[in-house]
């Protein structure tokens, strides 16, 4: 009898969580971080969470001849006029830290007042067929709140500390990653994604 093979994506990521949740919903498909195939990372050059994600994906694509899925995330506040935005990992500069990031953030809103202080996390995540795929699936995850004035909580990353729920009245960095997961922007596009990509049979 000839072996099955299993169908296989690269994931242009290096984070576990992120390799772990997608595996667990796309259940058929195995799963490999870009990293196992030594992929060359490419630069962000895009001006939208989603020219990002498809830089990554067809990056990834390329180099490993496979199916990919990429995701790219980051801050948007209102009083900012959408910023960080992409900038969201490098807002204080190449090579910032999270915490300079996150100062850099609470000093440019100091003087914004508490009803102007509206922001949310977006992330998006697309799969390509390959490189050249015409017809991305592309999902899209929005999480609402709004920026302390100060940081609380030592859970999660990046803004966290700083990053207000209101339905939980605690900051992302003061809940479980559990309870992060299902509501975040990140945890909404997977889920979006996978559903998108199973009821359009792309594999
Ligand atoms: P990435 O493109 O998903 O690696 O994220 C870009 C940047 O956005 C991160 O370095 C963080 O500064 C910020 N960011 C994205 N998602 C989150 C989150 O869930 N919590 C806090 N910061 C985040």
């Amino acid at each position: 009898m000839m072996p099955v093979t299993q169908q296989q994506a690269v994931l242009a990521s290096g984070n576990a969580g992120k390799i772990k949740e997608i595996q667990a919903m796309l259940a058929d498909t195995l799963i490999v971080p870009q990293a196992a195939f030594d992929v060359v990372e490419c630069e962000e050059t895009g001006c939208t969470f989603v020219e990002n994600a498809l830089l990554k994906a067809r990056n990834a694509a390329l180099q490993c001849n496979l199916p990919a899925i990429a995701d790219d995330s980051g801050l948007i506040v209102d009083a900012l006029g959408g910023a960080p935005g992409v900038m969201s990992a490098r807002y204080a500069g190449w090579g910032a830290s999270d915490q300079d990031n996150l100062d850099k953030l609470l000093q440019v809103l100091a003087d914004v007042p508490e009803g102007q202080r509206s922001a949310r996390f977006v992330c998006v995540m697309v799969f390509i067929k390959h490189a050249y795929d015409p017809c991305p699936v592309i999902a899209q995850g929005v999480w609402e709140g709004k920026i302390l004035t100060h940081q609380l909580g030592e859970n999660g990353f990046g803004y966290d500390p700083v990053f207000w729920v209101p339905d939980h009245q605690c900051t992302a960095a003061q809940l479980s990653a559990e309870v992060k997961n299902s509501l975040s922007h990140r945890g909404q596009a997977v889920q979006q994604l996978t559903r998108l990509v199973k009821a359009n049979g792309v594999f």
